[in-house]
Formats: structure tokens, C-alpha cells, sequence
């Protein structure tokens, strides 16, 4: 089995990537850069999501882990005095050639130009906001108008990003066995003049949804983590991304409900269990 990692760059995330190195070494496993089977993020979402893009055009063949070094870590499930437990599992999943995984949906996106398509696939989320001024689109789903949106911007998630930017924004978390994909507003502005739908909405694979800003518009087009400004975008579709997905190893389980339920409550209920 074949690994590589990648850290956020501060002290404690470099020294773990040291032990886990010395550790997953004794067990036979080999370091690769270029085709990893397994990419070990050391960090926080954040740099998971940094490993996805680096990844992103093998998600075939390559699956991911996380060790949080300090942040909330929704991605990255395994504590740093874990390392050792998690090179032992990996090493045995190397020997016995078992590798469990749990595969999630991914947005893709179409971005329309004069120039041509541009196709591009988002772990969490991509969102389109005005630079200069409110952003200004028409939505359209399956083709047909849903609304004429003003406001700050437009959020399309996975489910697996359900729980980032979108929760922020009053969308629902959805569960990533479920390939869908949800539009949540940005700061709609709501009057007489301009009117949207006000709620989160949940597509399901085979839908798609077509955003056309107003022309010559200067757009902040975000993916996960990146942001670049744009001026020459006539259309992006937003919908489920066929036949890729992003793959987390599970080398013990650790469901999506208590994952939400570590990060976002964190304590226990104070309440006797139900019989
Ligand atoms: P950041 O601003 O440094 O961190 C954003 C926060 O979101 C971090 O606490 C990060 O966890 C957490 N996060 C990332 N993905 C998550 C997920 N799938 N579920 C739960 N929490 C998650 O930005 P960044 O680290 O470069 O991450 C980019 C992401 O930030 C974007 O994809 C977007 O979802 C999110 N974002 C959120 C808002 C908002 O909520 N208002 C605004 C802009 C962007 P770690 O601490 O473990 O890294």
C-alpha cells in the first residue's frame, strides 16, 4: 500500500507526519507522492480539503484520512495520540489487501464563457457572489426559471459540505449516503421588487440547476477553498457529479451522525436515555 500526507505546516501536525512516516514504515508501507493509494491529511478540514484538490483528478484510486491537529476537524476523525492505532489498522489493512471505504457525492460544476465549458468538482461546496455589487442571476432547475435572485450569493453544496458553509446558511445537513446536492441563499434581498424562494433546496442526482448572472458582472466564484474573480462567466450548472466520488478510509467506524453530533454539541445529554 502505498501513502502520502499532507499537513497544515505547524509544529504539531510536522512532527505527527515524522512518527506517522517511522510507523506505517515498520508496517511495510510505502511513501509515494504522485499515486498514493491512501493520502493522510494531518491538520484540519481545511487541509483536507487541500489534499482533495491536489487529489482530485485520481479519486478513483486514491482515498482519504484525517488526523485533526487542533481545529474542528469534521473530516479529519482521528486524534494526534491516535497515530499509532491508525498505523497499526493501516498496516493490517495493507497486509490482508482490505481497504474499507465510504464513498461520498461531490458537486460538479460547468462554468459557460464565450471562450467554452469548464468543468470543475468541489468536496464541500461552490458559491457565486458579487464583487462590486449585490450579485444579481436568474436560477433556473431542469431548465425552467425558478427565480431571479439579488442578493449576496448563492451556495451549492454536497452533502458532505452540508455541515460547512451551508450550515452557516441555514441549509439542512444532509446525509452523504444521499447524492444530492442543496442550493442555500446568500443574503437574499426580499421586497416588493425582488422576491426568491427564501429556503434551502435539495436536488437529487439527474437534476440540475443553471445560474446566468447579469452580464459583464463581476463575480468571487469560491470552490471549497479557492477563490478567483470573474467577468466572463454567461452560465454555471450546478449538479451531482456522475461517476465521481470521494472516498474516506474507515479503518473503524465512526458514523456521520455521531461526527455531527462531536463537533457541533460536543458534550453528552444531561437527560436519562429513554428506556
Ligand atoms: P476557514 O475559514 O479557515 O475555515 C472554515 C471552517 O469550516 C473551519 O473551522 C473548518 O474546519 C470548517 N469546515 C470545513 N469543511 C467542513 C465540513 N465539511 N464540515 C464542517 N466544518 C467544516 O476556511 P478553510 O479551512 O479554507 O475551509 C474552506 C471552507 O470554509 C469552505 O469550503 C466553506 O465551507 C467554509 N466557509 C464557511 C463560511 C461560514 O461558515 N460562514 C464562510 C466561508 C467559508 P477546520 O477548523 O477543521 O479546518
Amino acid at each position: 500500500m502505498k501513502y502520502n500526507v499532507i499537513h497544515r505546516g505547524d509544529e504539531i501536525s510536522i512532527q505527527l507526519m515524522h512518527t506517522f512516516h517511522r510507523l506505517v514504515q515498520q508496517h511495510g508501507l510505502i511513501h509515494e507522492e504522485e499515486q498514493p493509494d491512501i493520502v493522510l491529511s494531518i491538520g484540519g478540514d481545511g487541509t483536507l480539503l487541500h489534499a482533495f484538490h491536489r487529489y482530485k483528478e485520481q479519486l478513483e484510486s486514491t482515498a482519504f484520512v484525517g488526523i485533526h491537529t487542533g481545529r474542528l476537524g469534521f473530516f479529519a476523525d482521528w486524534k494526534p495520540d491516535e497515530v499509532e492505532t491508525l498505523a497499526d489498522l493501516m498496516g493490517d489493512s495493507a497486509r490482508n489487501n482490505d481497504l474499507r471505504v465510504v464513498k461520498y457525492p461531490l458537486v460538479e460544476i460547468q462554468i459557460t464563457t464565450p471562450q467554452g465549458i469548464e468543468t470543475q468538482l468541489a468536496l464541500n461546496e461552490f458559491t457565486l457572489k458579487g464583487v462590486d455589487a449585490t450579485l444579481m442571476a436568474q436560477l433556473h432547475i431542469n431548465d425552467e426559471l425558478l427565480e431571479t435572485f439579488r442578493g449576496d450569493g448563492i451556495c451549492i453544496s454536497t452533502p458532505a459540505g452540508s455541515t460547512a458553509y451551508n450550515k452557516s446558511l441555514g441549509g439542512a445537513i444532509v446525509h452523504p449516503s444521499l447524492d444530492a446536492i442543496q442550493i442555500t441563499e446568500i443574503a437574499s434581498i426580499n421586497n416588493r421588487v425582488f422576491r426568491t424562494l427564501g429556503s434551502p433546496v435539495i436536488l437529487p442526482r439527474h437534476h440540475h440547476c443553471d445560474i446566468y448572472p447579469r452580464a459583464n458582472q463581476n463575480i468571487l466564484l469560491s470552490l471549497d477553498h479557492v477563490y478567483v474573480q470573474r467577468n466572463d462567466i454567461v452560465s454555471i450548472r450546478g449538479m451531482v457529479a456522475a461517476g465521481k466520488k470521494v472516498k474516506f478510509a474507515r479503518f473503524r467506524p465512526f458514523p456521520f451522525w455521531s461526527r455531527v453530533r462531536e463537533a457541533f454539541i460536543g458534550y453528552e445529554p444531561i437527560m436519562e436515555k429513554k428506556p
